[in-house]
């Protein structure tokens, strides 16, 4: 393979996992749509696949370069990001285990965890992520597993991977961070002593809104067997050209990642101080409470803007009905830029739980579109 780990993370994006095919010369991966294998008598494989739930060679590719580009050693795709959580999750609890989540989880992680796995005898505590000490005190003596993600969505808290990973540790617990925010351009849980690095490959990896899909990172054999096993055993895989359309986002990855932060920056300088704006929340904002931790373990701090509008949710609603290069949808992370009202929308499931969002809440993604459009855009949609 001619990528190695000391290459720099473009280097990987855009080569591990594949060199161009022997036979063609095809510099990318063909999309082999095949679910079966033929076999040189009983048991003879002869690239190593029999079928195309256990492994096919489109999705191998993808899945040694999510492994490089987390600097992990052992990558699964999956069908979704949610797949990816649900063999996270039943790989690592047991009935009767506890997991600590953040307060302000993705919407989907709490609704799985609340509706299906307490059904099985899983308990769990939603705790603010941003607070170690909080996370430390939410740990009970059966708690196998907390639940980090960093920027959160849509409140942007950030949650100090390193510190977290010891109170997880100490704990006897293992920590996964859910890294779809950031991608792994931005921030690298597994070097920061996270076991396992999740992501919804549907946003910032796929980058596109094209495709969905998830993975798991860890270099964590044993876990890798336990993932390798329900990945299979359960069969929530990436199709082929699933796996070929993720590959290919990748490969451009930090280019992306560069303008969606060069564009983020632009537009909360826009928002600081704009009378129709209560609060900009960004990361890389200094006003941010946890501004410092973030710039210790991000490259750079991503796309994703959250806003409070100083009229309440009325002015949240007509906020987003009046942009009109932001598209009003769900989802994030594609190079088109996106605007939605989490309270009811993504987060709508949260509505009178504990993890509720405020209803005067705006949440961006900033595309890579030009930068003065953008600005010009949001401009007027405060303003109309
Ligand atoms: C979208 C998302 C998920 C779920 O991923 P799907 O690909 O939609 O199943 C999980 N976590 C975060 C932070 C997400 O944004």
């Amino acid at each position: 393979m001619s990528e190695q780990r000391s290459h720099g993370f473009s280097t990987r994006a855009i080569h591990a996992g594949y060199d161009p095919d022997p036979a063609t010369g095809a510099v990318n991966v063909p999309i082999y749509a095949s679910s079966t294998f033929a076999q040189d008598g009983v048991g003879g494989m002869r690239g190593g696949f029999e079928y195309a739930r256990t492994g096919n060679p489109t999705r191998k590719p993808l899945e040694a370069n999510l492994a490089a580009i987390e600097a992990g050693t052992f990558g699964r795709a999956f069908s979704s990001g949610m797949a990816a959580t649900d063999c996270l999750l039943r790989s690592v609890l047991r009935p009767g285990d506890h997991l600590v989540i953040p307060n302000d989880a993705y919407g989907g992680t709490f609704r799985l965890i609340d509706k299906v796995f307490t059904q099985w005898g899983i308990e769990y505590t939603p705790a603010p992520i941003s607070d170690v000490d909080a996370v430390r005190e939410a740990m009970r003596p059966t708690t196998k597993l907390v639940w980090v993600e960093t920027p959160t969505n849509p409140l942007l808290n950030i949650g100090d991977i390193a510190a977290l990973a010891d109170v997880a540790h100490t704990g006897g617990a293992k920590i996964v961070v859910d890294n779809t925010f950031a991608s792994p351009y931005l921030q690298q849980p597994l070097a920061l002593g996270a076991d396992v690095a999740l992501h919804s490959t549907t946003k910032y990896l796929g980058g596109h809104s094209d495709v969905v899909g998830g993975a798991l990172v860890t270099n964590d054999e044993e876990l890798d067997t336990r993932f390798a096993f329900l990945q299979n055993g359960a069969g929530a895989v990436p199709g082929p050209f699933d796996a070929y359309l993720t590959m290919r986002g990748i490969k451009t990855l930090a280019l992306r990642m560069e303008r969606h932060s060069d564009n983020a920056e632009k537009i909360v300088e826009l928002l600081d101080g704009h009378p129709a704006v209560a609060q900009v929340i960004y990361p890389g904002h200094e006003a941010h409470p946890d501004h410092a931790v973030a710039s210790k373990q991000m490259r750079r701090f991503g796309g994703m803007v959250s806003l409070r509008l100083a009229g309440g949710k009325q002015a949240a609603l007509d906020f987003c009905a009046r942009t009109e290069i932001f598209t009003l949808a769900e989802s994030l992370g594609g190079v088109e830029s996106l605007i939605e009202h989490p309270g009811a929308m993504t987060h709508a499931s949260t509505a009178g739980s504990l993890l509720e969002v405020p209803e005067d809440l705006v949440r961006l993604s900033v595309g890579i579109e030009d930068a003065a459009d953008l600005v010009a855009d949001i401009e007027q949609a405060l303003e109309a």
